[in-house]
């Protein structure tokens, strides 16, 4: 698909266009339309003066006309006979042109006009002022004079209009210094566009297939620290999403091994049963009981962890001793050391008050029992401890089995996740019993943990603070 760009950048895109063109525009205009317009305004007023004093001819003051006319005009204005003779002249000559032109040039000007058609002649002169004081020269200077021969049966003269072109370099060249400040104002803006909008472009390039838990970091140079975090951020979710994928593929895996073992057997014994009466013993029908129990747990930590990811479960606090606690826990357990020979070891400092949930708090204990039951193996040695810390308890079971590995570590508190997903003794467990451990672990706000060594054993603790209003 086709990427859509926003709105916004559009029309940033158009803009800088637009200014771009305004820019081109003015910079053709300034040095190359500039000087040739001015000029070309410059005549059409010349011609224009001359225009109204032919009207002008038959005035009585003539002179006090032309004199009104020039300073209007800001022109120079000289009003000869064909033959050369002087009409009339500003009574303000100073400083014209025209009075300092030789009786050659002028009547070089009135030829050249008798020459044309429309008996008129316009002539350009470059000049260089010089200094009365100094001597010295400055900056050259365009003169236009403009002679119009005015042959009709009132009049016959010469009339001539002189005017200067005022100098433009300085204003040019302001002009021209601020155009380029613009243009590299608007370059900068570009660039810097580019520097925004580039690593954004890559890392949205980049997140197209996010949703598969795919993403590469685009480790771009020239970027910033709000693109590097997005990138980084992103690649976390990728990694994330990927880590959610495998558990929810492994939980199916999981969840449907742990469901065919105790319906299988369940089914198995129940058949057999109906087959072969004599085999309707006690022994077996426990076979049933016990399987369907293991069933009922693991529907149950699934419906447990379903609630605790929704927060959909409180805790029920009330104050109660730990030594006591534990000892009735592990009341359970007698079974295990009577029937598979395990040996608990039990230390226990003094006593303390706890303010916890006892049902959620146990769930947990036994989880830690069980898992050391289930992966201590042959050892069976497993050591419950509290320690009293100055305003903490902590419980640790400690188990002497294969340790779990350093790359393990970190995930077994993750949903569904199975060491080696094989049970070293057969167990209800599929991966959700220490993510529901951990979430209940936080919700009562305690500190908890895993200590553990290949081929030494681990220990899982968890540690409350004592009640010190009762303890
Ligand atoms: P399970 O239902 O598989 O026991 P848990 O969430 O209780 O799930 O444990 C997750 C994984 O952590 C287990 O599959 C196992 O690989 C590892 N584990 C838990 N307790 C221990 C232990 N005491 N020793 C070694 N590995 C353990």
């Amino acid at each position: 698909m086709k990427r859509q760009t926003s709105l916004k950048w559009k029309l940033c895109k158009y803009l800088m266009v637009f200014g771009f063109s305004i820019l081109a525009v003015i910079f053709i205009f300034q040095n190359m339309l500039l000087e040739p317009m001015y000029e070309e305004s410059k005549i059409n007023a010349i011609k224009e003066v001359e225009r109204n004093v032919e009207f002008g001819l038959q005035t009585d003051n003539f002179d006090g006309f032309i004199t009104s006319m020039q300073t209007q005009s800001d022109t120079c204005i000289a009003v000869y006979q064909a033959s050369g003779s002087t009409i009339a002249q500003s009574q303000n000559s100073s400083g014209c042109v025209l009075y300092s032109l030789s009786d050659k040039k002028i009547s070089g000007y009135i030829n050249k006009a008798l020459e044309s058609a429309d008996h008129s002649h316009l002539a350009k002169l470059d000049m260089v002022p010089v200094s009365l004081t100094t001597g010295k020269e400055g900056s050259t200077f365009r003169t236009m004079i403009y002679t119009k021969i005015v042959d009709t049966a009132e009049s016959n003269a010469v009339i001539m209009v002189a005017a200067s072109i005022t100098p433009l370099d300085a204003t040019i060249s302001t002009l021209s210094n601020q155009l380029y400040l613009i243009t590299a104002v608007l370059a900068l803006t570009i660039l810097l566009y580019r520097k925004i909008v580039n690593p954004l472009i890559a890392i949205t390039t980049n997140a197209k297939l996010l949703d598969t838990g795919v993403y590469h970091p685009t480790d771009r140079h020239d970027t910033y620290a709000e693109a590097v975090e997005l990138d980084s951020t992103l690649a976390r979710a990728a990694q994330n999403i990927h880590k959610a994928d495998k558990a929810q593929r492994d939980l199916i895996s999981n969840v449907s091994h742990d469901l065919r073992t105790p319906l299988t057997m369940i089914s198995g014994y129940g058949e057999m049963m109906i087959d072969l009466p004599e085999e309707k013993t006690d022994e077996n029908l426990q076979v049933i009981v016990d399987e369907a129990k293991r069933l009922n747990n693991l529907v149950n930590d699934l419906l447990d962890l379903s609630r605790l990811q929704e927060n959909r479960i409180e805790l029920k606090k009330e104050h109660f001793e730990i030594n006591a606690f534990i000892c009735e826990q592990m009341k359970k357990y007698e079974v295990y050391r009577v029937q598979d020979g395990f040996q608990f070891e039990v230390h226990l400092d003094d006593p303390s008050e706890v303010f916890a949930d006892r049902i959620r708090l146990a769930q947990v204990f036994n989880n830690f029992v069980i898992n050391a039951i289930n992966y201590g193996g042959e050892a069976k040695h497993i050591i419950i401890t509290q320690q009293r810390k100055e305003q903490v308890i902590r419980i640790s079971i400690q188990d002497f089995g294969p340790g779990i590995a350093e790359k393990d570590i970190d995930n077994i508190w993750d949903r569904y996740y199975k060491v080696d997903q094989q049970h070293v003794r057969s167990s209800s467990g599929s991966g959700i019993g220490l993510a529901i451990c951990r979430q209940l672990l936080e919700l009562h706000g305690a500190e908890y943990g895993v200590d553990s060594r290949l081929q030494q054993g681990s220990t899982f603790w968890f540690e409350l603070p004592i009640d010190t209003h009762r303890g």
